[in-house]
């Protein structure tokens, strides 16, 4: 997906929106465990996420894991949801994939799932993962997710391979949140 030259935002807009994303999650220490599997790749992961916050997390162990949706525990992935945000947003060339898997986690957009697999099992996991950190998102956290996704089809390297799962999610879960309150 890398490759082309997105169009660059104004600084102070991309700033805003990574001010907003730190105030949406307050960082605390994870404590549970973020996925229960054992392979070599999951033990790297638990190492690296294991009772942080999510600004601890090295930009390295997330270029690594590319998207939080490699957590088990929806938990975990909402709360290092932010830290993939703001790496996306600092990749928005994508030299990185955690841009483009970071829209995926947070789309209920099926069309790759779909093209790669037939696997109905592994959809309907997803989307109920899915429908279980949208209950967890507070309405401020859903304003910066629809936010960030807005922002990526503006700005993003592929925004055009994204439209599809930037307006799905848009339409099915994130346009739902209420407008900012006066501050
Ligand atoms: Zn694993």
């Amino acid at each position: 997906m890398a490759g082309k030259t997105a169009k660059r935002p104004c600084e102070a807009d991309l700033e805003a929106l990574r001010q907003r994303i730190r105030e949406a999650f307050p960082p605390t220490a994870y404590k549970g465990e973020v996925t229960a599997c054992r392979c070599a790749e999951c033990n790297q992961i638990k190492r690296d996420f294991r009772r942080k916050s999510w600004d601890q997390v090295s930009a390295e162990a997330i270029d690594l894991t590319e998207s939080p949706v490699l957590f088990h525990e929806v938990e975990a992935v909402h709360a290092f949801l932010p830290a993939f945000l703001l790496r996306a947003l600092d990749d928005l060339d994508e030299k990185t994939t955690v841009l483009e898997m970071t829209i995926y986690s947070i789309s209920p957009c099926t069309e790759d799932v779909e093209r790669r697999s037939d696997s109905p099992e592994f959809e309907q996991m997803r989307v109920t993962r899915l429908r279980r950190l949208h209950q967890m998102l507070s309405p401020s956290q859903l304003r910066v997710l629809r936010d960030f996704l807005v922002f990526a089809g503006d700005y993003s390297a592929s925004a055009d391979w994204y439209r599809p799962y930037i307006s799905r999610a848009l339409n099915e879960i994130y346009l739902e949140a209420e407008p900012d309150e006066p501050s």
